[in-house]
């Protein structure tokens, strides 16, 4: 879940996903499993928060966040993606029932014994069909669930804090921040 605040802070908005072209606004968006996504077009100067869990994933949130970008002015071939940690296959087993509608949608192998999800090489591959340079995909192969002491993981613990991943365009320059 993230949440948007514009300058005056009164009227933040909730949202599985935020695009911004405004300087100064950072975009946050806190996970504990799920796979937080920051896109941004440093040239054309619009970034977006994605958090990716596996509904959003299934509804092509990350293509959606590519559409609005490109809408507010980027081009998907200028886009840079970092993703933040998540859970990892190793450990996001799912149901055969949540497996197989996957493997229909992204033409995922059939269901092996213990079907489980990468939710990075699907929004990679989700990505790239929005027309993202793989070498632009930096993706971080660290699981919540199996790395107590770097990260919150919800499937682990429960009740947990979360990671944040913040995206913002600065103020009165061409630089751009990525956290
Ligand atoms: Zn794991």
């Amino acid at each position: 879940m993230g949440a948007g605040a514009g300058p005056d802070a009164s009227e933040p908005s909730r949202a599985d996903g935020m695009v911004s072209d405004i300087p100064g606004v950072p975009l946050v968006i806190l996970t504990a499993d799920c796979l937080p996504i920051i896109l941004a077009d440093a040239r054309h100067k619009v970034v977006a928060a994605v958090h990716a869990g596996w509904r959003g994933t299934f509804d092509m949130i990350a293509a959606n966040a590519v559409a609005a970008m490109v809408g507010a002015g980027a081009n998907p071939a200028a886009i840079e993606a970092r993703f933040g940690p998540y859970i990892g296959e190793c450990c996001f087993e799912v149901g055969a029932d949540l497996y197989s509608r996957f493997a229909d949608k992204f033409s995922l192998a059939a269901a092996p014994d213990r079907p489980s999800l990468d939710l990075g090489r699907l929004n990679k591959s989700i990505l790239i069909e929005s027309g993202l340079r793989p070498e632009n995909i930096q993706t971080l192969a660290l699981c919540t669930r199996d790395n107590p002491d770097l990260f919150y993981s919800w499937r682990r613990d429960g009740v947990t804090g979360r990671q944040a991943a913040v995206a913002a365009i600065k103020n009165a320059s061409n630089q751009l921040v990525v956290e």
